[in-house]
Parts: C-alpha cells; structure tokens; sequence
C-alpha cells in the first residue's frame, strides 16, 4: 500500500483517540481533556518520528522549496556549461563540465561519485573556418555554421565550390554542396569522387533552421578523410542560387579536431534518505548533437543541480528532514550510452530503485509555455506521473509556475527509456519494472500531435483533452543552441521543470 502524507496526517491523531488515561476519582473532565492534551504533544515530540512530523506541513514545505528554486542560478549554470564547449563524452569540454558538477553537488553538501564509463571513440573540435574568399561581393556570407561530428583534422586550403547536382566529374579538387543529409553511402561517394570538403544544409526545408545550421555526425571513425560542413538554410540557398548562375565560388576552409578513445564521467550525487531505495533525477549531460546544446541539455543539466541544491536547502534550514528514501542525482556523461552502462552495473539492483525523473530540454518551446510528463500509456509508470500530474494540476496559472501542464505517451529518444521495458528487454531484463519519466517543454524540431492516453487528460492542459501537442524547438540540434535564444529567452521553463519535479519528490520520497 501507498502510505501518503494524507494518510499520515488522518491516522495520527485518530490512533491517539485510543490512548486511554485512566480517570481518578475526583478528575474532572476538563483535567482530563487538558492530560489528554498534554499525552499528544509529548507523544508528538518524544515518540513520532521527525520524519512523520516534517509530513504535518506538507504545503508550506512546498512552498519554501519552490521559493528555493533560483531562475538566474539556473541561468548561470546554462552559460557556464556552453562555455565549456560541446560536453560531449569522453573529451576536454566534457571532462570540464563533470569537473564542474561535481563541485557544484559538493559545494551544497551531496557526496559526489565520478564514475568512468567504458571508453568510446570521442570527438572534439578545438576549431575551424569556413569563408568565401571569391566573390568579393560574398565574403562575409558564410555564418553560423557547425563542422560535422568525427571531421578529421585539415591544414588552411582553398577550392572551387560545385554543386552536388553537377556530374561527378566537377568534385575532383572541390567543396561539394549538397541540401541531402550526409549518410556514410553518400559521404563515400563524394570522397571517392575527390571531393576535398562538403557543405550540406540539410533539413532544406523552407522555415526551418533559416539561420542555424542544422547539426549531424559523420561516423563515429578517426578515418574520415574530409570535412562536412552543416550551413543554415539561408546561406545554403544563396550559394546554390550563386552556382546556378555560374558564378566561380572559391572558399577557404580548415579544421582542428580531436578524436579519441576516452571515457565519458558521469556523475552520480546522494541525497541520502533512511532507505537505501532511491529515486533519480537525473539528465544528459553532453550536448548530444555536438553543437552548443544551451536547451539540448544544459537547461536539463542545470535543473538537476538545481533541484539537488533547493532540497537540499530545505534540509539544511531544518524545513524538512532528511527523506524517508534516498534520492540520486546524476548527469550522464553520454546520452542513452552512460545510462545503459548505470543500468548494466546495477543489473542486481534495480528492484532498489523506485523511479526516474529525466530532464531533457527544459529551456525553451516554440509554441506554448508547457511542462510535459513523458510517458503515460506504461502501467507501471502510473503512481510517479500522477503526483506530477497532481502538482501540475494545483499549481497551474499560479504566480511563478506554470501556464500549462499534461503527461503525454512515449516519443523515445532520450534517457528515460533506457530503464523501460524495450530497452531492457535487450539487456535480458524482461521483466523488471522501474517507473521512469522525462521532464521537458520541448522535444524535436517539429510539433507531435499525439492521441492521449486514455484516463490521462488533464486539467492543467490548455488543448482538446483527447489529445496532446508536443511543443517543439526552433533551435533543436542546432549551431544557435545557444543561451540567448533558448534558455536565456524564457527561463521561466527551467524554474518551473525543478519546481515540479522538487514537489513531486516532496510527496515521493519524504
Ligand atoms: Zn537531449
């Protein structure tokens, strides 16, 4: 059975109707009344638990938890993590972040673990350029562009920009422009034509990354022998429109990167409770794509040290004591892969752990001002997204919370799945069950419409309750991933993200 607060708060008092003072001739019943008074209270000090006590005031405890929670040290978190660079597992700039954390968890009063996750072929880059030489009239043009992950290193040259659409026989000596995602077929292809360098602005679709440069990989080798560039559409298209006009387009280009065998850190703080059986809040750390990742993750990054902080605080004000179960806060050094290693490692343990509460972008949405609760169609994940649900609800339209709410079924593609069913069903874990849940305002870099899981409509949902709009960012995987745009526009997000999960854990774990 679920023990809540409610249940604690109803059955104290009423047990204590059972405490029977025996009446001595002469008592009255007023004297009597005043002993029973006095029983309670010293039963209340000496006998109950500090634990059960911290559960009388519940809702002011919330309230100072939420009041804890500071949007600008969020903020500084965000900017202090994309100066690093990337993040990216197993590099400097990831190497940097987890330096990083793990003073952050120490410095409010966590004991912190770094674990070194299998080693992995990391890739950085430490720089690079990318200009047009010729035309004069074009010099300047070239802005906001990414180098693709796993581009080798390249002393400064200059070539003739063709165009993909031009027979092969053009690529020899040239920087090929293409509007296709750069797959390993392709990539091979053009090298094999003597291509010296690629630019692509993929997606190619009109009003999408019109001036960032949507961001991918090569494959993960410390062999490719040249560079993909990723442009903007706008620039993508005024080069292409160039060519088709025969202009003679030179470009100068260079590459500086780093690519090695190395292990991601991951960092792992202990919030101890009186249980060793513990929830996780926890988020990637690494910016998956490569690029500045201010949303994609650093805002999830930022609201895990940030929820740790402010609970923290309330224990160190003696507003709570120590939780009941005991609550882990970890940044993964590389998404899905550093949590798939946490998972493997604790393979005889997972029964210990009651639930996750995964942060991936929190920092911004393109449409709406809406908190999600990721996934609602797996039975198991019931009780942990109702107490999130049951916070949305109370606190929407609140001042410094939130505009809107909901739970939402699975999209995939982050942490949290990797302690769900289908994942673990690949590491031979069938049948263990753990709740596990992403937190976020934004997923991907388009609207989802999705069919509500019946029985999950909720009242803080602003749209038809049968279905549900995943908001979307504009900047997703992206060159302009960056503070200014994301979680510098409305850091609002952030603060409201660690203020339901904090509450959540509040009616969880205490
Ligand atoms: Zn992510």
């Amino acid at each position: 059975m679920i023990f809540t607060i409610n249940n604690i708060i109803k059955q104290t008092p009423c047990s204590l109707e059972n405490v029977r003072v025996p009446l001595r001739k002469g008592d009255n019943v007023l004297s009597r009344h005043n002993l029973t008074i006095l029983f309670r209270a010293l039963f209340l000090y000496l006998v109950i638990p500090q634990s059960l006590v911290s559960q009388s005031l519940p809702r002011d405890v919330e309230a100072s938890f939420a009041s804890a929670v500071s949007q600008s040290r969020l903020q500084e978190t965000v900017h202090k993590l994309v100066e690093f660079g990337p993040r990216m597992g197993g590099t400097e700039s990831g190497d940097k972040s987890a330096e990083y954390l793990t003073e952050q968890f120490r410095s409010a009063g966590l004991e912190v673990k770094v674990v070194q996750d299998p080693e992995l072929l990391s890739y950085e880059h430490t720089n690079w350029s990318l200009a047009v030489e010729e035309p004069a009239s074009m010099k300047g043009l070239i802005e906001n562009e990414w180098l693709s992950g796993y581009s080798p290193s390249l002393a400064p040259q200059k070539a003739r920009l063709v165009s993909d659409g031009d027979s092969e026989g053009a690529y020899s000596g040239s920087i090929v422009l293409t509007d296709k995602r750069v797959r390993p077929e392709f990539y091979d292809r053009l090298v094999k034509a003597g291509a010296v360098c690629i630019l692509t602005y993929a997606p190619a679709e009109a009003g999408k990354y019109s001036d960032a440069a949507f961001i991918s990989s090569l494959r993960a080798s410390a062999e490719n022998p040249i560079p993909v560039f990723h442009l903007s559409y706008s620039n993508g298209e005024r080069l292409k429109q160039e060519l088709g006009k025969e202009i003679n387009i030179i470009l100068s280009f260079s590459s500086e990167t780093v690519i090695a065998r190395k292990s991601p850190k991951t960092i792992v703080a202990t919030l101890k409770g009186e249980s060793d059986e513990y929830y996780i809040v926890c988020a990637h750390g690494d910016s998956d794509s490569g690029g500045p990742g201010a949303d994609d993750n650093a805002s999830g990054t930022a609201g895990v040290v940030e929820v740790a902080r402010s609970l923290k605080q309330l224990i160190d004000d003696q507003q709570v004591v120590r939780p009941k179960k005991t609550i882990k806060f970890i940044v993964w050094g590389a998404e899905i892969y550093s949590t798939g290693h946490y998972v493997r490692r604790n393979a005889d343990a997972l029964d210990k752990i009651l639930g996750v509460m995964n942060y991936d972008e929190i920092g911004t949405g393109a449409t709406r001002n809406c908190l999600y609760f990721e996934s609602n169609e797996l039975p198991h994940n019931e009780r942990l997204l109702r107490t999130l649900n049951a916070v949305g609800e109370e606190y929407v339209g609140k001042p410094g919370f939130w505009e809107e709410s909901t739970t939402n079924p699975s999209q995939g593609g982050t942490d949290s799945y990797v302690f769900l069913p289908d994942y673990l069903r690949r590491l031979n874990m069938p049948d263990v069950k753990i709740p596990s849940v992403t937190i976020y305002t934004a997923a991907w870099d388009e609207l989802a419409h999705l069919k509500q899981t019946e029985g999950w409509a909720s009242k803080a949902w602003k749209g038809h309750p049968d279905s549900v709009t995943v908001d979307f960012s504009r900047y997703y995987h992206s060159s302009m991933d960056i503070p200014s745009l994301t979680t510098d526009a409305e850091p609002f997000n952030m603060a409201w993200a660690v203020k339901a999960v904090g509450m959540a854990l509040l009616r969880l774990a205490w």
